[in-house]
């Protein structure tokens, strides 16, 4: 169904409400009027909705929902220019939609990259009618070659959000410490994806007792952790505002639990994947979809980013959601491109994987997924307060569901969790007070 046609709602009734940004969590309604939400009214009892559902075509009845801020990701693909036969702009963030998400930053590895002003303008035009918000993140290095700086402050000055190399690292830390230097004149964070590329080298899984048993060459955690830990000695060093793209071993937890502790302004996230699965699973199927960067590791890695996700070392969960086409991952193990889908599991595993064991509980998740990273970014959204722009996710936390590839809206298929039951379930998203998914 196009969004377009849908219905537009003036009332959220009877939901739990639940905004992590102005400590609330209670039941009641959301008023939405002229896309912001209007007013929030708490009911002491939560058995009857406050009007009769005559017409549903202005009240929506959201009784044994959560109404969350919309959710709020820092880290997106979409492929777009370059390769709209994975993703595109506007399939991209119809997938967000269907994930909750009302606002997603674009990473700039595209082709070309976002690397100037003019293709963050790109990015913004394309993404005018889109379903969500979408805000470009800029390219550190010219055509992310990791030599010469980009116009950093024009890219800002268009609309881009925060700086990245993502997909690998800026292997010069002479050229990483200039980009941090020149971020601070416009207080946005750069995004670091921390891989040292001569430990990395050609290694395609996690290095451990599994990539030695299946012979596979293999990138140690060592690999992540030199980087994130230069990178915060440069943030140290420079003032900057550094942000850790998809945490994923337990050393990397420690080093930034230590460098909060020590006053360095780092922030960091975690992937969906790096929480749900682990390297041990390759072996058992050889899955091309279990393939992405970095790599999956060991359970003791996994319980070190549940653990820094419940005690706040962590920010916020960012799903790294990477569309490939099917010919190219349907391919042998070594020779697949890294990356798997995550805009539309992402709530799901957050429901099976985090709150549902007991990890963490709902307002502490949402915080994870709308205030802090928007904070990070500096966007509007990731709250709930009157006034404010009506971004808004309502989900069924207990509903579960089966993953079903011919269901995304992403247009890839590369996801390890088809076939998976989740816990949570998106009924509703409604961005700028329009509603941009509605589950049928
Ligand atoms: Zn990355
Ligand atoms: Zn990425």
């Amino acid at each position: 169904m196009n969004p377009k046609e849908l219905r537009t709602i003036s009332i959220i009734a009877g939901g739990r409400i639940i905004d992590p940004a102005g400590g609330l969590d209670a039941t009641g309604d959301v008023y939405l009027k002229n896309g912001r939400v209007e007013r929030i009214e708490l009911r002491k009892r939560s058995l009857l909705p406050p009007v009769r559902l005559e017409s549903d075509a202005e009240i929506w009845d959201a009784r044994g929902c959560i109404v969350a801020p919309g959710f709020v990701d820092l880290h997106v693909h979409l492929r777009e220019p370059g390769r709209e036969d994975e993703e595109t702009i506007q399939t991209g963030a119809r997938a967000a939609a269907a994930g909750g998400f009302t606002s997603i930053c674009c990473m700039p590895n595209t082709d070309p990259p976002i690397d100037d002003q003019e293709t963050v303008r790109f990015v913004l035009d394309q993404a005018r009618e889109a379903a969500c918000r979408v805000y470009p993140v800029g390219a550190i290095t010219q055509g992310q070659k990791g030599e010469f700086l980009t116009e950093i402050g024009d890219m800002v000055a268009a609309g881009a959000v925060a700086i990245s190399e993502d997909g690998k690292s800026v292997a010069s830390a002479e050229v990483q410490r200039r980009a941090m230097e020149y971020v601070r004149m416009f207080d946005v964070p750069v995004i670091s994806h921390c891989e040292d590329p001569t430990l990395a080298a050609n290694g395609i899984m996690n290095e451990g007792t599994v990539s030695t048993r299946l012979g596979m060459p293999g990138v140690p955690a060592a690999a992540e952790e030199i980087m994130v830990a230069r990178d915060i000695q440069l943030a140290a060093f420079t003032g900057a505002r550094l942000h850790i793209a998809h945490v994923s071993t337990a050393g990397s937890a420690r080093l930034i639990r230590r460098a909060k502790r020590d006053g360095v302004r780092v922030t960091g996230e975690a992937a969906p994947h790096h929480f749900s699965l682990l390297d041990r699973m390759i072996a058992d199927s050889f899955d091309t979809n279990l393939k992405v960067n970095p790599p999956l590791r060991t359970e003791k890695d996994r319980r070190a980013i549940v653990a820094a996700l419940a005690d706040g070392t962590l920010d916020c969960i960012a799903t790294d959601h990477a569309p490939h086409a099917i010919e190219e991952k349907d391919n042998e193990f070594d020779v697949a491109p890294n990356g798997m889908i995550g805009l539309e599991t992402a709530l799901g595993l957050v429901g099976k994987m985090l709150v549902h064991p007991g990890y963490l509980e709902w307002p502490q998740a949402l915080g994870l997924m709308t205030r802090n990273p928007a904070q990070i970014v500096n966007v509007p959204g990731g709250c709930l307060a009157e006034g404010e722009p009506a971004d808004i996710t309502v989900f069924n936390p207990d509903q579960e569901w089966v993953v079903d590839a011919g269901r995304f809206f992403s247009r890839s298929r590369n996801s390890p969790f088809v076939g998976w039951t989740l816990v949570g379930r998106i009924k509703l998203t409604i961005c700028g007070g329009k509603v941009t998914h509605l589950d049928m």
